[in-house]
Parts: structure tokens; C-alpha cells; sequence
């Protein structure tokens, strides 16, 4: 242990070294100052092993997409975001995007890795009931804090602390992941909270994704109305990495009538193929 904890140091030296030469800042797609160490582009690469080594349990026990009617609705509302999303951001369309399903009833989370990597658990679908419209805000927000470079973002806090790097460590111990560095800091990201900058950008992103692919705008504020009334123990833990920013209802109310004439438009909405 103090063998690995003398390693563990010896990386985080290492690593800070490394950081400082490349320390960088960037602008999210809100306008705000984001501090990026990690590249958006090695996120993604380490959110790719991430991905498959945190399914890779699921997958294990048969636990991933196994309900035919559930995946067709959850794939038919994510390809309709992805689709708006690639309009909003272009370069996108080389993403690797995925969703998937994990079967765990007692879970009610969902999150996004860099790149578009996505997952939803049974539990947010079972406990919240959320319509079409609210599953949409849902996955539309998720896939704003991946647009918005918020994992890459979350990395290099991570990074950047030296309780993080060690943090990082001792937490790879405990939960038994096949992973090292920067796809390590990717897995453990998805359990880290959001800053409510953050989440006030994905809220803002996420609603009018979802408007113009369709979705009714007014169920961004039911969906976090139903979210807040899930009992059983503790809240669930979509609310625990996603903080409520300040007045999130209202500000929501107060993007509904930008929305709506994207929802309201006529004619075919696009459908990204996943
Ligand atoms: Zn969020």
C-alpha cells in the first residue's frame, strides 16, 4: 500500500508536470471559460475504453438493451437528438455516438462520456415514467454536457487537484476497473457532479436540442418536477451529479416560448442511424 501510494505520487509529480507545460483554457458553446487540460480529443479516446470497460459487467450478465420495445423507443428519441446535435456541432458526425441500456431498476441515472457515449438505466424509465417529450429532455441534456465538453472539463479539475490524481487511485482500487490514466479519470467522471455552470449550460443546450427534434419544450420543467419527487432512498442519483443550478425551473419556463416554434415546426426531423 505505501509501495502504491509512493507510485501514486511519483505519477501525480509526473503528471502535474506534464499538465503545467499544456495548461490551457477554452470557451464553451455558452461563452463561458472552461478550464481544459485534458484536449477534448483525448477525453474522447480515453472515454472510448472507458465506455466498454464500465458496460463490460452489464454486458457480462446479459443486462444491456435486453428489452426489445424499451431500446427501439430510447434509440428512435436519441437518434432524433444526435441528429440536432451534429447540426449544432458539425464535426460530431465522426463521433462514435452510442447509447445503451443498462437493466438496473433500482438505479435512476443516465450520463454521457466525451465523444457521445452514453447511458441510461432502467430505473430513471421504471421510477420517473417519464413521456417521450420528458425522455427527451432527459437525453438531450446528456448529450449537451457532451457537446459542451463538460467531461473533458471534468477530467482536468480532476487532474489538476492533487487530491484528484490520488483520489483517482484509491477510487480505481475500490471498484475494480481494468483501467489507468486518462480513461480512468473518464470512467470516474461520469459519478462526478456537474458545477451548476454546467448544468445551467446543458439545460440550455439540451432543451432546444430536444425542441428541434421535436419534443415539447414544457417537459424540461415536468421532467425535473417528477425527478425532485423520486423517493426510496436518497434522491436519485441523476440528482447528485447533476446539482440544480440556481432557479432552473424558471429559466427553463423562460427558454419555452424561444423553443417552441422549433418544436412546432412542420416536416420530417432527421434521424441519426445508431
Ligand atoms: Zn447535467
Amino acid at each position: 500500500m505505501i509501495a502504491k501510494v509512493a507510485y501514486m505520487k511519483r505519477m501525480h509529480l509526473t503528471l502535474l508536470l506534464c499538465v503545467s507545460l499544456i495548461v490551457a483554457c477554452a470557451t464553451s458553446p455558452t461563452g463561458r471559460r472552461q478550464l481544459m487540460i485534458v484536449s477534448e480529443e483525448s477525453s474522447i479516446s480515453a472515454s472510448k475504453e472507458a465506455y466498454v470497460e464500465m458496460l463490460k459487467p452489464y454486458a457480462q450478465k446479459g443486462k444491456i438493451d435486453n428489452d426489445p420495445a424499451l431500446k427501439k423507443r430510447v434509440y428512435d428519441i436519441t437518434g432524433r437528438l444526435i441528429a440536432q446535435a451534429i447540426k449544432m456541432r458539425p464535426e460530431t458526425k465522426n463521433w462514435e455516438w452510442s447509447i445503451k441500456i443498462i437493466d438496473d431498476p433500482k438505479t435512476v441515472n443516465a450520463w454521457a462520456m466525451a465523444g457521445g457515449k452514453m447511458a441510461l438505466y432502467t430505473g430513471l424509465v421504471i421510477q420517473i415514467k417519464p413521456t417521450d417529450d420528458e425522455l427527451a429532455q432527459v437525453l438531450g441534456h446528456e448529450i449537451a454536457h457532451a457537446l459542451a465538453k463538460h467531461s473533458a472539463e471534468k477530467m482536468s479539475v480532476a487532474m489538476a487537484s492533487s487530491i484528484g490524481v490520488l483520489a483517482v487511485g484509491v477510487a480505481a482500487d475500490s471498484k475494480g476497473l481494468a483501467l489507468s490514466g486518462a480513461s480512468l479519470a473518464a470512467a470516474l467522471a461520469v459519478e462526478k457532479p456537474n458545477s451548476r455552470a454546467a448544468e445551467s449550460e446543458a439545460d440550455r443546450i439540451g432543451i432546444e436540442l430536444a425542441a428541434k427534434a421535436g419534443y415539447d419544450p414544457r417537459a424540461a420543467i415536468t421532467l425535473w418536477q417528477k425527478m425532485a419527487k423520486v423517493g426510496g432512498k436518497g434522491p436519485p442519483q441523476f440528482l447528485s451529479t447533476h446539482p440544480s443550478p440556481a432557479n432552473r425551473e424558471k429559466k427553463l419556463a423562460e427558454y419555452v416560448p424561444e423553443m417552441t416554434p422549433y418544436y412546432e415546426q412542420k416536416g420530417d426531423r432527421p434521424v441519426y442511424k445508431l
